[in-house]
């Protein structure tokens, strides 16, 4: 059924996980029954076609409902390569019908009692709600604006559920003191930069005490991974720990591809009472990339956004997802990733949006390895008036070989390296690791003076070493923390 959702597969639809009375058993027959070969609904029991121009969100294997994950490209999906990547479609035709400022609704995750069950019954028990008059009335207006309001006085209670209350505004944080040394520095309008350590892959911290103690000097905070490449290391938050003791600021990453709704909240209320201030939220790698035997890679129980808006809740409304209040909130600086290269840069400005209206308050990037390119999302995002709500940090690796810069080209979603810099990697020869500092060092300095650029984020995926001396010949040492002696990088 091409016309309703482009490059349409079959994804299995859910059942419901009690026993429903027969009634309620005959309307989900039918429910399924139309909307199935329609849409290719799974009956996740919250529909969200209105906001997804009529495209089931549901076809994403992994579920996402609030736009692509990191991995997929506008070409195919990142889980499942021989289809397209849903979100993709859900975008190019929202721009089609001009619907695209929906899509910036933060949307709930699952809620896991109504899966499986129909939504029309909740879709007629709003109208009576409303009034039947009032609803026909409204729909038959000549007035579009009048029948957008009915419209969603029906079905915006359906899909933001009291527990929720997702929206398309930006929350600015409540407080106004910055909550870590990342966020002093942004604020005092710093360049700042910040370092990835690879986290070890057994229980000993020697190694990891050591680049956290080399890199220190040289960076804002320290970023930890959360199992990259779904591949078990020692957890982000017992990094950040260790880092913290020894004196560095951590950024604890969390991927939702590992949590729950329940872990989250616990995980990140533990991580904070330890001292964790900075978090980045991210959907993490796919289960796909994982070693064998894999896990589930399909149905997620929250996404990136989810988690920013859950995150912000606690911090600034001081309650749990599920209405608790929480006595002493924790503090957070909420971080997510952004891509400026993944797919159009208008469809990426409305991911990033969507991310800072849900919580984000700094962006760490993928890859950048065209400085002048990144313009386009630039300007996309200045469009939309949130350059000033959000700190922008750019991602940087130096690459070592020919091949790493030819393997992230081609493999890595969202990183594009010009032809001019592979040209560049492969004349070097053996000179290829210099090569890849030097463009390290050229790329930093074409971003420094752009606009809406407050940093720079090293991901020098296990050569911690060279950190110190990009850092000192890009000329970015800190001038904010005196005192500090910085050791010269060898
Ligand atoms: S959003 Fe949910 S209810 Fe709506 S078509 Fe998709 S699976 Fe069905």
């Amino acid at each position: 059924m091409p016309g309703f959702t482009p490059g349409r597969r079959w994804q299995p639809p859910f059942y419901p996980f009690k026993n429903e009375p027969i009634g309620s058993r005959l309307l989900e027959s039918i429910e399924r029954a139309v909307k199935g070969p329609m849409f290719g609904c799974r009956m996740c029991g919250n529909c969200l076609l209105q906001e997804t121009a009529f495209i089931c969100p549901m076809e994403c294997p992994k579920g996402a409902r609030n736009g692509p994950c990191g991995g997929s490209t506008q070409e195919h999906c990142y889980v499942d390569e021989t289809r397209p990547c849903i979100w993709y479609k859900i975008y190019e035709r929202s721009f089609k019908m001009g619907r695209e400022e929906i899509l910036l609704e933060v949307l709930p995750p699952l809620d896991w009692d109504k899966v499986g069950t129909e939504t029309w019954g909740d879709v007629v028990q709003q109208i009576k709600k409303v009034g039947v008059r009032y609803f026909i009335g409204g729909m038959a207006s000549r007035d579009p604006a009048q029948r957008a309001i009915v419209w969603d006085s029906v079905f915006r209670p359906v899909r933001q559920p009291e527990w929720w209350q997702g929206d398309s505004k930006y929350h600015a944080p409540s407080y106004t003191e910055p909550v870590s040394e990342l966020e002093r520095r942004l604020k005092a309008g710093e360049f700042v930069v910040t370092a990835e350590v690879a986290p070890p892959l057994t229980t000993s911290t020697k190694k990891l005490i050591e680049n956290i103690k080399m890199v220190k000097p040289y960076v804002a905070s320290i970023n930890f991974t959360d199992a990259p490449s779904a591949t078990p290391r020692m957890s982000s938050w017992a990094c950040s720990k260790i880092a913290i003791e020894n004196g560095a600021e951590p950024v604890m990453q969390i991927a939702s591809r590992d949590r729950t709704r329940t872990g989250l909240q616990g995980e990140v209320l533990g991580a904070n009472a330890l001292g964790v201030r900075n978090i980045l939220c991210l959907s993490g790698d796919n289960m796909i990339m994982a070693p064998q035997p894999r896990g589930r890679m399909d149905i997620l129980d929250l996404d990136s956004i989810q988690m920013l808006w859950i995150l912000r809740r606690m911090r600034d409304e001081q309650r749990y997802l599920d209405g608790r209040a929480i006595k002493f909130p924790p503090k957070f600086f909420l971080g997510a990733a952004a891509s400026p290269f993944a797919s159009e840069p208008k469809f990426q400005a409305i991911r990033e949006h969507k991310k800072v209206n849900a919580g984000a308050q700094f962006f760490q990037t993928n890859l950048v390895f065209d400085p002048e390119g990144m313009d386009e999302w630039l300007n996309e995002l200045a469009k939309r008036n949130i350059l000033d709500k959000v700190y922008i940090l750019i991602g940087i690796t130096p690459l070592k070989t020919l091949k790493m810069a030819q393997y992230m080209d081609k493999e890595v979603p969202g990183v594009c390296i010009p032809e001019k810099v592979l040209k560049r990697m492969e004349a070097a020869g053996d000179r290829a690791e210099e090569e890849g500092v030097q463009i390290a060092l050229e790329i930093i300095e074409k971003i420094k003076g752009k606009q809406g650029i407050h940093g720079i984020h090293i991901m020098a995926v296990g050569w911690e070493e060279i950190v110190p001396r990009i850092v000192t010949e890009a000329g970015l040492l800190s001038k904010t923390t005196p005192g500090e002696k910085v050791p010269q990088p060898s």
